[in-house]
C-alpha cells in the first residue's frame, strides 16, 4: 500500500502506460495479443473456430453519439473464402474490422463465428484465431528472425524460415549480411516497401490462423515486388476466411464475393460478374473509374498507382 503512494514509482508506472498505449496504437491489429486492460465478460469462453464462417447480423456502431458509422450491416464472410470489402473513404471497412477484432463491441447486432457471437468469448481467444495484413507493416528493432517469429512466438527456426518461403521472402533475407539474423532498424528502415509487406505476410503464415484480414496497401510498388507480394497473399489466403480492404483492381476482380459499404450501409453485395452489370451501381461506377484509370496510366507509360 505504501509503495501505492510512492510519487516516483506512481509516475513510472505512468510513463510505462503511456509508453504501452503508444506501442499498442502502433501495433494495433498487427499483433492482436490482449492487452491486460481489456476485459473479458464474466464467463466468457474459448472461441473454437471450426469453418471459420463469420457473419455480421444487423451490426450498429458509432464512435460518438449520435454520428453512426455502421448503420445496421448484414453479410456472410463464407469459410474459406475471399470477401472484398470496398467503397468510399469513411464508409466504415475498417470498423468492420475493429469490431471483428473487438477493439469495440456493436451498439446492436452481433457477430458471429460458426455461429458463436463473439462478445461471448475472449479477446485472446479470437485473436489468436486471426492474423492481419496491414496497410502499413509494424517492424520492430530487432533480427529479421524475431520479426516474424512475433506471429507466434512459440514458432521454431524451421516454421519461421518455411514461412519467410513461403511469403517470397526468403531470397532479399539471405542476401542481407546476417541472413535471418540481420537486425532491422525500428520499421524497418533498411528495407524496401515490398519487403516490409513480405515479412509481415511470413508473419501471418506463422501465425497460422483460420481467420485473415488484409488490408491492402495503397502505395504502388514495383513491379516485381508487387508480383511477389501478390504471390505471397495468395498462398497466404488461400484455405483461410479472408476478408480484405481491397484497393486493387485485380483483388475485388478474384475476390468470392465483394461487399459495398457506403456511408454505413451494406449498398450491394455479389461476385464481381453479377456488379459490374449494374449499371447505375456504386460498384459498376467504380469498376469503371479504375479501368479507365489503368487505361490513361496505360496510355501515358506511367506505373499504375492504385487507390
Ligand atoms: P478509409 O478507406 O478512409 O480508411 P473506411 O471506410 O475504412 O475509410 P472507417 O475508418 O471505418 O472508414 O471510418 C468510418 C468513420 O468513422 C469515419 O467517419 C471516421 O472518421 C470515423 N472513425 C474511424 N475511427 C474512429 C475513431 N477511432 N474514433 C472516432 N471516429 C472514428
Amino acid at each position: 500500500l505504501l509503495l501505492a503512494y510512492d510519487p516516483v514509482r506512481r509516475l513510472a508506472r505512468v510513463q510505462v502506460n503511456i509508453e504501452r498505449a503508444l506501442v499498442n496504437a502502433r501495433m494495433i491489429y498487427e499483433i492482436l495479443d490482449t492487452e491486460p486492460h481489456q476485459k473479458d465478460r464474466p464467463g466468457a469462453t474459448s472461441l473454437k473456430v471450426s469453418r471459420g464462417e463469420i457473419d455480421f447480423d444487423d451490426v450498429r456502431f458509432s464512435y460518438a453519439e449520435n454520428s453512426p458509422v455502421l448503420r445496421g450491416v448484414s453479410f456472410r464472410a463464407q469459410a474459406g473464402k475471399t470477401t472484398a470489402i470496398v467503397g468510399p473513404s469513411g464508409a466504415g471497412k475498417s470498423t468492420l474490422f475493429s469490431l471483428l477484432l473487438r477493439f469495440y463491441d456493436p451498439d446492436g447486432g452481433k457477430i458471429t463465428i460458426d455461429g458463436e457471437d463473439i462478445t461471448g468469448v475472449t479477446k485472446e481467444s479470437l485473436r489468436h484465431s486471426v492474423a492481419y495484413v496491414s496497410q502499413h507493416p509494424y517492424l520492430f528493432e530487432g533480427s529479421i528472425r524475431d520479426n516474424i517469429r512475433y506471429g507466434r512466438p512459440d514458432a521454431t527456426d524451421a516454421e519461421v524460415e518455411a514461412a519467410a518461403r513461403l511469403a517470397n521472402a526468403e531470397e532479399f533475407i539471405l542476401q542481407q549480411p546476417e541472413g535471418y539474423d540481420t537486425l532491422v532498424g525500428e520499421n524497418g528502415a533498411t528495407l524496401s516497401g515490398g519487403q516490409r509487406q513480405r515479412i509481415s505476410i511470413a508473419r501471418a503464415i506463422v501465425r497460422n490462423a483460420p481467420i485473415l484480414l488484409l488490408d491492402e496497401a495503397t502505395s504502388a510498388l514495383d513491379n516485381e515486388s508487387e508480383a511477389k507480394v501478390q504471390q505471397a497473399l495468395d498462398r497466404v489466403m488461400d484455405k483461410r476466411t479472408t476478408l480484405v480492404i481491397a484497393h486493387r483492381l485485380s483483388t475485388v476482380v478474384n475476390a468470392d464475393h465483394i461487399v459495398v459499404l457506403e456511408d454505413g450501409h451494406l449498398v450491394e453485395e455479389g461476385t464481381h460478374d453479377s456488379l459490374a452489370h449494374k449499371p447505375d451501381g456504386l460498384y459498376a461506377r467504380f469498376y469503371r473509374m479504375q479501368t479507365e484509370k489503368a487505361q490513361s496510366l496505360l496510355d501515358g507509360g506511367e506505373q499504375e498507382e492504385s487507390t
